[in-house]
């Protein structure tokens, strides 16, 4: 994998140590990554994909790429969290909200967090049809929705909330709003996942809670339009990253076990006895360079422009995540017990690898959208 711009490194640099040391306890505590998280908010990673007029690094969705993969890598939980503080602040940095020079700001100076809260209980993971109606009163919006998973539940500083537009017509008349932790109206619910154990993906109650117009982060009933422009390519683009980073880092333990445990009584180790390992490393490493290699061919196709890009923005998502969740089945396999017993990183990769195909857009999902799209339907 080719290194992100030296600056980007140098912040990268700082994180990694800190990732590695705490993912194992993170992931055993189903505990929220503090001081993970802390080292991304002093790094300036936060502001990686602002302007530098803000004081963010200006970079683009290569660069996000590399470095979200790189922080999947050591720990799944901090790269979704990261994944999903980029796609809001590229919501907010789209938007037309007087706050958001000043929210900008604060993002690259690793003072705000992000996140996205879209799935709905009542529409579940058909985000881009939110149930809830928000009101209107004579100085604000009212919002009233059911959120059934948030990533950083009760810990971003800021979450883009979606919700039916006022007097909306359809499911996907929506608007996107800025809400600040601690707003009254929002409680939140616990998170005990199988995987991504630091994630915080809890639900969340929004009720009665009133946004004043800065607030608002599209046009009334243009969420829609952000959703597809702006947090569709976004996210398709980092998580696949992020299973990608999960699935290399399953490739790589199960291959370092396989050449440093042995059988003693054949004097040999595990890859230099078993063809039928190293036939499954080989699988191994193949698909998860393939992965890479097509969401490297989509960042490609997004800033060119490339006519067919919509298709490889559907694909990236959906084959990243089927790789992550072959190459963990066969690292599980290829370290036999010494995995199962958890004495080896991989049952948590494996585990944590299990999110992406269900994050809306599901890989069911996608395989839809594209089968669509390949005959000539529309998507929706
Ligand atoms: C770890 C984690 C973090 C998350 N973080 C966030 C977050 O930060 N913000 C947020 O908004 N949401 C978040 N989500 C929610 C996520 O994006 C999905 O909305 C959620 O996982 C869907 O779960 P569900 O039980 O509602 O699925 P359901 O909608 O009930 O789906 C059940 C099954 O039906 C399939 N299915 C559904 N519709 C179709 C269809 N049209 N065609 C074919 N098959 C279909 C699905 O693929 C799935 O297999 C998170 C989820 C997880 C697991």
């Amino acid at each position: 994998m080719s290194q992100p711009r030296n600056a980007v490194q140098e912040m990268t640099n700082k994180v990694f140590p800190v990732l590695e040391q705490c993912a194992g306890a993170t992931d055993a505590a189903g505990a929220w990554p503090t001081r993970s998280i802390q080292a991304l908010r002093d790094s300036g990673l936060l502001g990686l994909t602002l302007p530098k007029e803000v004081g963010g690094q200006g970079a683009g969705m290569a660069d996000f790429v590399k470095v979200t993969e790189k922080i999947a890598l050591r720990c799944g939980s901090t790269a979704m969290i990261y994944l999903m503080h980029v796609c809001g602040a590229q919501v907010i940095a789209a938007s037309p909200s007087p706050k958001k020079s000043d929210l900008m700001k604060q993002m690259a100076a690793g003072k705000a967090l992000a996140t996205l809260a879209f799935s709905e209980s009542g529409s579940r993971s058909h985000f881009w049809a939110p149930v809830s109606k928000a009101a209107r009163n004579s100085t604000s919006t009212v919002l009233n929705c059911e959120k059934s998973f948030v990533t950083s539940a009760g810990q971003a500083d800021y979450y883009v909330v979606s919700s039916g537009a006022i007097n909306g017509k359809s499911p996907v008349h929506s608007t996107l709003y800025l809400v600040e932790k601690g707003a009254p109206g929002i409680t939140y619910g616990n998170w005990n996942g199988m995987g991504l154990r630091g994630n915080a993906s809890g639900p969340m109650t929004i009720a009665g809670c009133h946004v004043d117009d800065a607030s608002r982060l599209t046009a009334e009933g243009e969420g829609f339009k952000a959703l597809m422009d702006t947090v569709l390519p976004w996210f398709q683009i980092g998580n696949a990253a992020v299973s990608i980073g999960i699935a290399d880092a399953a490739a790589t333990a199960a291959a370092t076990h396989a050449a440093n445990t042995h059988f003693e009584h054949l004097g040999q180790s595990i890859a230099e006895s078993l063809p039928g390992v190293r036939a499954r490393l080989a699988r191994m490493r193949i698909a998860v360079d393939s992965a890479r290699a097509y969401l490297n061919q989509t960042v490609d196709k997004i800033s060119s422009g490339a006519p067919d890009v919509m298709l490889f923005v559907l694909g990236s998502k959906a084959l990243a995540a089927e790789t992550a969740l072959n190459v963990t089945d066969e690292a599980m396999r290829a370290c036999g017990g010494a995995a199962f017993n958890r004495s080896l990183s991989v049952e948590r990769n494996f585990r944590d690898a299990r999110a992406a195909s269900i994050m809306a857009p599901t890989t069911d999902v996608l395989y839809d959208f594209i089968g669509k799209a390949v005959t000539g339907l529309p998507l929706f």
